[in-house]
């Protein structure tokens, strides 16, 4: 049976095949597969190099099925520059290690499209929680990238209507951090774009295919 997929969630769902964004105090909760990545909220000079460390050592040790949440956030206080710098670091480690990235971007999108245009980043990029407007999805999508949606598709009109325009084999669907079923979201998306759940379910499952491979399928 196609499972539900949930591509980006902090609370471990072993109900479906789920992708925990874990953080680096090296507990494991019970899950198959697991992101890890340097939040821009949680730049911290002091820590940072020891951080990448981590961060290598987990990718080494094939904990991590993607790197991430990483990117940028321009409503917050720490330095643009700095910020970049953490976010280019960490596509490195991504690319070393052959792993997507889980991108997390406020009001950054035409700096992380000129990352993504002047890098050699081979490696697929999802952008999280996505909340743009058409024609910056539509850029991202020319670049390669796919789009996660979240809760936001359940109420927020304007999210709902980028959405609906959106090809189908460029979206993911999540939960974040909310309380929200992943299957309330499946229901909401099939709705916009008018299929039935099944046909969801198995476009999705396509996708996460296309960029984690077959071997990465094996957990309900
Ligand atoms: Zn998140």
């Amino acid at each position: 049976m196609v499972p539900f997929i949930n591509i980006h969630t902090h609370k471990p769902d072993t109900e479906h095949l789920s992708i925990l964004n874990t953080v680096f105090d090296g507990i494991w909760p019970e899950n198959k597969y697991y992101s890890c990545g340097i939040h821009p909220w949680d730049i911290d000079k002091t820590v940072i190099e020891q951080k990448f460390e981590i961060l290598k050592k987990y990718c080494e040790q094939n904990k991590l099925l993607a790197v991430g949440e990483i990117g940028l956030d321009l409503v917050i206080q720490i330095s643009v520059e700095f910020q970049k710098e953490v976010f280019i670091k960490q596509l490195e480690i991504a690319e070393k290690y052959n792993l997507p990235v889980i991108i997390h971007c406020v009001k950054a999108w035409s700096d992380i499209l000129s990352i993504k245009k002047n890098g050699k980043h081979s490696a697929p990029w999802i952008f999280h929680g996505y909340t743009g407007n058409l024609q910056t999805a539509n850029q991202l999508i020319n670049a390669g990238c796919f789009l996660s949606f979240g809760a936001k598709l359940l109420t927020n009109q304007k999210v709902q209507d980028t959405f609906k325009q959106i090809p189908i084999d460029n979206i993911f669907l999540e939960t974040d951090d909310s309380d929200i079923k992943i299957e309330e979201i499946y229901q909401k998306a099939a709705e916009l774009y008018d299929i039935c759940i099944d046909e969801l379910k198995s476009n999705l499952y396509q996708n996460f295919i296309t960029i984690f491979g077959e071997q990465c399928t094996k957990n309900g």
